[in-house]
């Protein structure tokens, strides 16, 4: 099973991932902590990563290519969560292929809708575990201790590209080149829309259904 979760940055896909990964041992894949993993690798490719990453811009299909098919072909016999990818019409050609090859079916796109205002506000909330990778809002899941993680007690961090002029640049690509696969999607009778702004635990109902997970 193949579910993917589209969604502007902050509309809290990543989270709902991970709480169905836990809950049903599914595979969650998160590109976008794939290449911050690359890039804090300090290999030559994370450098070139970064370039990207840093203004918000996407990374070059070569190098999305590379990680996906990985993934896909290591774990061909999971249920996986793809959050983060395809981003762009050209990453949305390469999973069909991906999947063609490998025989997989996509069961459905589950799309997080949100407006920007409620976007930035997220966002720039936003706070992270560089250990165990929790992430924290300092309004709605705030930690117990002021910018301690409550699993390990590690300082929180924001991530780079957090910050609200590459957070605008963000939406900015997500606009050009990602809100444009939706209809694509939506042709294929494949789309799911979602309210991203209804409660943590109602929206993983939701999900729940959609994709029939018990
Ligand atoms: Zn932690």
């Amino acid at each position: 099973m193949i579910a993917v979760f589209l969604g502007p940055p902050g509309s809290g896909k990543g989270t709902q991932a991970a709480r169905l990964a836990k809950r049903f041992g599914l595979l969650h894949f998160d590109m976008g902590r794939s290449l911050r993993e690359e890039i804090a690798s300090g290999s030559k490719l994370g450098e070139k990563i970064r370039s990207y990453t840093d203004i918000g811009e996407l990374v070059p299909i070569s190098i999305i290519k590379e990680i996906i098919e990985k993934v896909l072909e290591d774990s061909s016999n999971e249920s996986i969560i793809l959050d983060g990818f395809p981003r762009s019409e050209e990453q949305a050609d390469l999973l069909d292929d991906v999947l063609i090859r490998l025989g997989l079916d996509l069961k459905g796109v589950y799309f997080f809708s949100i407006g920007d205002n409620a976007i930035i506000d997220r966002i720039t909330n936003r706070r992270y575990c560089p250990v165990c990778r929790k992430v924290y809002n300092l309004k709605s899941a705030p930690p117990l201790i002021d910018g301690k993680c409550d699993e390990d007690g590690s300082e929180l961090v924001t991530r780079p590209d957090d910050n609200e002029d590459v957070i605008a640049n963000r939406l900015d690509v997500y606009r050009r080149k990602t809100a444009p696969i939706l209809a694509r999607y939506r042709r294929k009778g494949k789309l799911t829309e979602l309210d991203a702004t209804l409660a943590i635990a109602d929206i993983e109902k939701l999900l729940m259904e959609h994709i029939g997970l018990q």
